[in-house]
């Protein structure tokens, strides 16, 4: 599949009688490089390692665009200016594909084999360059980031981080190209991209990873290859599956974070699921129109998940296709979604927490709005949390007064009688401290200031509730 040789070369000929394309590429040999005039060179290849990897760059040309037959064949030894140096020729079924295998054979090749050539210059010198880069030994990985390791806060201790990280990136759309070519070329060291979708013409306007020539092919090939081209230095993964329930663990297990880059709500309710029941940290971005929203989702902190902030995340929302978008209204958020990435990974600086950030680009206005865990939160309280719909206040006489263990916390000002059972009594200390296991009654003058401690308290998992109408209603049950 990949030869050297030695003997000069012809361009090849195959002749297949199930191919309907052929796409032959033929590099020679120019009178110029870089301003100066060429004689000739000579190319060397470390044979073993070059015939190994140029194989493997054919087989995978093959298997990636489906095609029928490939070969290549370089050149070695002493050459002219004109003589053939590297000859592809690709069959398969339609044009198409045999022009992206070809591309992607010559790219890869260049990229990846170990051939390089000495140039001999028509003034006498001679000099070895890569053979098919302008100048790719300089850019060794250390000269890659040398902007950002500048940076004190960051160094080569944070891009050791940083090529250390996992990242799943879920949907490779508006959101996920900006984050995933910052990810990237901040030298995140494995990128994995999950998206099921192949490029439509109507993306390219949001999607920049991409070009008119990838449509049709699938987004998380083609942003894999992107990476590949954007930084030698990092992995990428292409999953072409759409994400949910039943593939969540093996795409996020070993991550050290997940972007949900999804345009839909049910992929995000499934991520922010997975990520709380794996402990990995999310971070979670949408769009609508001009407006956009941020959120890391940490399962460790007290900050709650996406279901604690919209518990009806399951109902059905119009994609950005359908509601119509700026293309750079998703860059934005997209490389948002990157900075707070990074910086959780190189742990530089302050991320989000526990705030939701929200931005309107039509007025050019940002906040942040806390964010506190839902008690009964179906995904991130524990299984004992009270369920949501838990009412906030219970009558006098409800039988749940009557089951368990209970205390009281008397907030009465002026009351005229004891509270009619012998129940502990908790001080309100003594409930922000965790109100001693039991459950907790709260008892106000009218049952208004009762509802705001019992909202409180049950934000930290307290199961309390207040007694509704407070010392009135109390009073009327008793008939006093
Ligand atoms: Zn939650």
């Amino acid at each position: 599949m990949f030869s050297l040789q030695r003997e000069p070369l012809e361009p090849m000929t195959m002749a297949r009688p199930d191919a309907g394309g052929y796409v032959s590429f033929v590099g020679r040999v120019r009178n110029h490089h870089v301003g100066k005039a060429v004689d000739g060179l000579d190319y060397e290849a470390f044979d073993a390692m070059a015939l190994a990897e140029g194989d493997k760059v054919v087989r995978e040309a093959i298997e990636r665009f489906g095609v029928l037959e490939a070969r290549c064949i370089h050149r070695i030894g002493s050459l002219n200016v004109g003589d053939v140096a590297i000859a592809i020729e690709v069959a398969a079924g339609h044009r198409r594909e045999a022009f992206r295998a070809c591309e992607f054979i010559i790219d890869e090749v260049k990229r990846r084999v170990p051939i390089w050539k000495r140039e001999r210059y028509a003034d006498g010198v001679e000099e070895w360059v890569h053979a098919w880069s302008a100048a790719p030994e300089a850019l060794t990985e250390e000269a890659y980031y040398q902007a950002q390791t500048r940076l004190p806060e960051v160094g080569l201790e944070g891009q050791d981080r940083l090529r250390r990280a996992r990242v799943l990136v879920i949907g490779a759309g508006g959101l996920g190209c900006p984050a995933i070519t910052y990810l990237a070329s901040c030298g995140v060291g494995t990128i994995l991209v999950a998206d099921h979708d192949v490029l439509e013409g109507d993306n390219l306007h949001r999607q920049p990873l991409f070009r008119v020539a990838d449509i049709g092919r699938m987004k998380a090939d083609l942003a894999a290859e992107a990476v590949a081209a954007l930084n030698p230095y990092v992995r990428a993964e292409s999953h072409t599956v759409r994400f949910d329930a039943s593939n969540a663990e093996r795409l996020i297990a070993g991550c050290d974070l997940v972007l949900d880059c999804s345009d839909n709500l049910a992929t995000k309710d499934a991520a922010n699921a997975a990520c709380v029941a794996l402990g990995v940290p999310l971070v979670v971005a949408g769009i609508h129109r001009m407006e956009g929203w941020v959120l890391s989702v940490d399962p460790k902190s007290e900050g709650g998940c996406l279901r604690c902030l919209w518990p009806t995340a399951s109902q059905e929302t119009r994609s950005c296709a359908e509601v119509g978008v700026l293309g750079f209204v998703p860059g934005v958020l997209g490389v948002f979604m990157a900075t707070e990435a990074i910086k959780r990974l190189t742990g530089w600086g302050d991320t989000l927490g526990d705030r939701l950030w929200l931005v309107d680009l039509l007025r050019m206005e940002a906040q942040s709005v806390q964010r506190a865990k839902e008690p009964g939160c179906p995904v991130c309280s524990s299984p004992a949390s009270l369920a949501a719909s838990e009412p906030i206040a219970l009558k006098w006489g409800d039988p749940a007064l009557a089951v368990g263990d209970w205390a009281l916390l008397d907030l009465r000002n002026d009351a005229q009688f004891e509270f009619p059972l012998d129940w502990p009594r908790l001080s309100e200390n003594e409930l922000s401290q965790g109100g001693s296991g039991r459950r907790v009654l709260v008892l106000c003058d009218r049952g208004i200031s009762s509802v705001d401690v019992v909202l409180k308290a049950r934000r930290r998992g307290i199961h309390a509730w207040s007694l509704e109408h407070g010392d009135i209603g109390l009073r009327r049950a008793l008939g006093r």
